[in-house]
């Protein structure tokens, strides 16, 4: 390859991947919670971890600094609400009912979400051990990740259904939010991949 050849080469290799994947802002309305911001650090870093596999970039704006009249290519909303902060001695919740939502319409996915931190820490608080509350700041940062991802997954493909593994599985259990590594399968990164082609498709016109 010639060095012209390879300067092309290099130099087209991001625009090309950035035209592949329109940055996805994700707006975070966190006004009705209790939470550290290490876990939304993480929080942050693990969505994008994980989404990254499937070539989406997430670019993250608070909601009340959102300018007036702002425009965004593609934009999801996330509410929080109750106590994302894990304390020891957790008092009992009612835990029924899901950790986060997507509303969605006749089978139609919309981009709003809710994040139920009450639930969530419930939930953590079975699975962790006393070593583990030194750092239950990072571990609800890398649950709320997890489960941001796996919202994010059914808004940018509009779908409602699951995948039979990996973070887009239907249920997830404690354990798996916290431990080792959550990936998209390969029938996620497809799925979302295909949802940014109808998306290029729709913009040119075609
Ligand atoms: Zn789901």
């Amino acid at each position: 390859m010639s060095h012209a050849r390879l300067l092309w080469f290099l130099v087209s290799l991001p625009l090309m991947a950035a035209a592949a994947a329109p940055p996805l802002t994700v707006v975070l309305d966190l006004r009705g919670a209790r939470y550290e911001d290490r876990s939304i650090r993480e929080m942050e870093a693990e969505a994008q971890r994980i989404l990254s596999q499937a070539g989406l970039r997430l670019d993250w704006i608070r909601k009340e600094d959102v300018p007036q009249f702002a425009q965004f290519d593609s934009l999801v909303l996330f509410r929080f609400t109750g106590n994302c902060v894990i304390e020891p001695n957790p008092m009992m919740f009612d835990e029924r009912g899901p950790l986060a939502f997507t509303s969605s319409s006749d089978e139609t996915v919309l981009p709003f979400g809710e994040v139920r931190c009450d639930r969530l820490r419930v939930s953590l608080q079975r699975e962790l051990k006393s070593a583990d509350y030194e750092r239950g700041d990072i571990l609800m940062g890398r649950a709320l990740g997890r489960v941001m991802a796996h919202e994010v997954y059914h808004m940018v493909t509009r779908d409602p259904g699951h995948t039979e593994s990996g973070v887009a599985m239907r249920s997830l259990s404690a354990s798996e939010l916290v431990r080792g590594d959550l990936s998209l399968d390969r029938e996620a990164i497809k799925r979302i991949q295909a949802s940014f082609n109808r998306h290029e498709l729709a913009a040119s016109g075609r």
